[in-house]
């Protein structure tokens, strides 16, 4: 099957032509940062106007590079949610009319299962699998024991990993988005501040990073306090071997807990060197083979909302013109 599917849940406006749920034939990515910028983050009005003003570009750019016309396309996918209302809305709406023209079936598709199938644009999944989901709003280890099964055995219970990179970027007066720029400095340098690692309960997969943010924060007021100069390099790398460590260390326990076939990573953090090395030096020495999509796949595009659909579109499930943003949706399985 061809589908066409649209992204548009935060400041990325996106939309792609995915052959049989693995190839990609053209993905366009318009990517908002420079105008969020100078405001430190996503301002979600304009991240709206930016939306509406890129969303037919993309879409009529996705055909033109893939050489197809809407008669060569057998669904489209869209981002039914979770992510900004207004920016949501938009991409929905496109889909809806680019549908209803065209007469195809429409799917809606959650984001982060999204983020998940980026990787079955790189190589087939092998069930049961484990995704560590790790990405500006999200940090999730997700347990998948066939396609369209997920189940969340883990979560952050503050902070995502991605906004504690952006906000310890932020007090490093770093710009947005901090994540690359921190994932920079940490190799730039020898020496690494030692933070503290958060594990909570002996048993849990659940992650916080809301104290260690803290702990940076507080480091640099004392430091501040005592007129002394901080190096940047040092704080970055410090931070992010608190991070990875604790990424690597639960996801390898869930890996040998579940007994998983595949690991994979997903979401924008997963574009982080630190902590794709340790990933994959980690599941080699296991024994369990270790994906991770290459960087342009793993922060928001459209490819992966095409990949995540496929499955759907092959079990039949359809949506209809009556979808609307789910701002708060959860990750819900669709298998029976
Ligand atoms: P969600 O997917 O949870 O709705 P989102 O779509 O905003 O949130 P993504 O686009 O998946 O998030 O990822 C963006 C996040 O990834 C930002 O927080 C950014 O700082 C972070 N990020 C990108 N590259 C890197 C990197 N190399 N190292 C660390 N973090 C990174
Ligand atoms: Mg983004
Ligand atoms: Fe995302």
């Amino acid at each position: 099957q061809v589908i066409l599917a649209i992204e548009s849940s935060c400041d990325e406006t996106a939309a792609a032509i995915i052959r049989n749920g693995s190839e990609i034939i053209s993905n366009v990515v318009a990517s908002q940062i420079d105008s969020h910028k100078r405001f430190g983050g996503v301002v979600p009005e304009i991240a709206s106007r930016h939306h509406v003003e890129q969303i037919t570009v993309v879409i009529e750019e996705a055909l033109a590079k893939a050489n197809m016309k809407p008669t060569d396309l057998d669904a489209v996918a869209v981002t039914e949610g979770p992510g900004l209302v207004g920016a949501l809305l938009i991409g929905i709406n496109a889909a809806k009319a680019f549908a209803f023209a065209n007469n195809l079936p429409i799917l809606g598709v959650h984001h982060i299962a999204g983020h998940i199938y980026a990787n079955a644009l790189v190589q087939p999944m092998e069930f049961p699998l484990l995704a560590l989901v790790v990405s500006g709003g999200h940090t999730e280890l997700v347990y998948m024991k066939e396609h369209g099964s997920f189940e969340v055995i883990g979560e952050t219970r503050d902070d995502a990993a991605g906004e504690a990179y952006d906000k310890v970027a932020r007090v490093l007066g770093l710009p947005y988005p901090g994540g690359p720029r921190i994932d920079q400095l940490a190799h730039e340098g020898e020496e690494a501040v030692a933070f503290p690692r958060v594990w909570l309960e002996e048993d849990s997969y659940d992650f916080s990073f809301s104290g260690l943010k803290s702990a940076v924060i507080n480091y640099k007021h004392n430091m501040d306090q005592r007129g002394e100069e901080i190096s940047s390099t040092a704080v970055a790398k410090g931070f992010q071997e608190s991070v990875v460590e604790v990424l690597t260390a639960k996801t390898l326990r869930a890996a040998r807990q579940y007994n998983v076939k595949q690991v994979i990573a997903a979401g924008g953090v997963a574009a982080n060197k630190g902590l794709r090395t340790s990933l994959a030096v980690t599941f080699a020495d296991e024994g369990i083979p270790f994906y991770v999509p290459p960087l342009k796949l793993c922060t928001d595009n459209a490819a992966m909302i095409g990949a995540a659909a496929t499955p759907m579109f092959e079990a039949g499930k359809r949506d209809n013109l009556t979808m609307n943003g789910r701002p708060g949706m959860e990750l819900k399985s669709w298998a029976e």
